[in-house]
């Protein structure tokens, strides 16, 4: 190939540029993460002091890990895929280990993971081995040609790709059993979820978000977590959002998207969008749940219309939060 030198030095000027551009924007634009671990009846009064620790504790952990990422320049996928393992390997949140259960006693699990900068996505359902759903989530969107794989299939793709497979029952906590032999009597419907979605230095968006579900689903049950739209979804123009909550209402509404929409077509600010979908929308339809939400300046919002909704968020002007009732 013939290159000119007059080519090679207009070639490498814009690679200059390119580079310190980006380094420019990088100094100065804020970034960070929101993330969640589910929503739901959660009061102050029912929750032991020790108990409240336990889940702030854990809680800041992910948050700490996604945040060290973004700091060192890391990108805002591999911050939400590392705070969402964290809550995922903990027994306290409704994802990975501590999934609630199926009608039938085991655990089965969805999640998915959204690429704001490339509007890739990749989302698994029904696993029930695999230790880190949202790892095999991500593993779709990089390394498949297609955006959602379930069940056997899902699990058989894990293996191909020497995924990490546990038993079933390395998901169920004692404590998740007990909610279960007491519902299976009650009827009573549980939920709770993990979510993270983030900005990293560059200005990319990412969401992502892992569940067992809703407890005593009907096995084959697929909640709107692993539906890109729905429980997750991540636009660099927009917004990045991750859900929890009752998720046939959520899929009903496509809330994540509706979200970002809102910002695309309406202007709405991000905070008016999420309040709009949940508080009204959603509210108005009857589901009961909420989200996070972070956009391409910074700003953040995490509206709810349950009791409480296990949520924290660090972003590079301030210090970590971490919250769990109203208010
Ligand atoms: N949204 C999840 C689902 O419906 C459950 C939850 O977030 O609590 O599967």
């Amino acid at each position: 190939m013939c290159v000119s030198k007059r080519n090679l030095t207009f070639f490498l000027l814009l690679l200059f540029l390119h580079f310190t551009s980006e380094n420019i924007y990088s100094q100065f634009s804020k970034f960070g993460l929101v993330i969640h671990g589910g929503a739901g009846t959660i009061l102050k009064k029912d929750m032991p002091l020790e108990k409240e620790a336990e889940y702030t504790a854990k809680l800041n952990e992910a948050l700490s890990a996604g945040y060290k990422i973004l700091e060192n320049g890391g990108t805002s996928l591999d911050a939400v895929n590392a705070a969402i393992n964290i809550l995922e390997d903990s027994p306290l949140f409704n994802a990975g280990k501590g999934a609630v259960l199926t009608e039938k006693g085991e655990a089965e699990l969805d999640a998915s993971i959204m690429d704001g900068k490339t509007l890739a996505a990749g989302a698994v359902a029904g696993l029930k081995h695999i230790k880190n759903p949202i790892n095999l989530a991500r593993l779709v969107m990089e390394k498949s040609k297609h955006v959602m794989m379930i069940g056997s299939g899902a699990e058989e793709f894990a293996k191909q790709n020497n995924y990490e497979f546990v038993d079933n029952k390395y998901f169920i906590t004692e404590e998740r059993w007990q909610q279960y032999l007491k519902i299976k009597e009650t009827q009573d419907k549980k939920h709770g979820t993990v979510g993270c979605v983030a900005l990293d230095k560059n200005g990319n968006l990412a969401a992502g978000t892992s569940t067992g579900g809703m407890m005593m689903k009907k096995f084959g049950r697929v909640g709107d977590a692993p539906i890109i739209g729905a429980g997750t979804y991540a636009n660099n123009s927009t917004c990045a959002v991750s859900a929890t909550g009752h998720g046939e209402y959520f899929i009903r509404l496509g809330v994540a998207k509706d979200i970002s929409s809102l910002i695309e077509y309406k202007n709405f600010s991000l905070d008016q969008a999420a309040t709009e979908v949940i508080n009204i929308k959603l509210t108005k339809l009857g589901g009961t749940g909420g989200v996070i939400a972070i956009d391409k300046n910074g700003n953040i919002s995490m509206p709810f219309n349950t009791d409480g909704m296990y949520r924290g968020y660090h972003l590079s002007d301030g210090k970590p939060v971490v919250q769990i009732f109203k208010n």
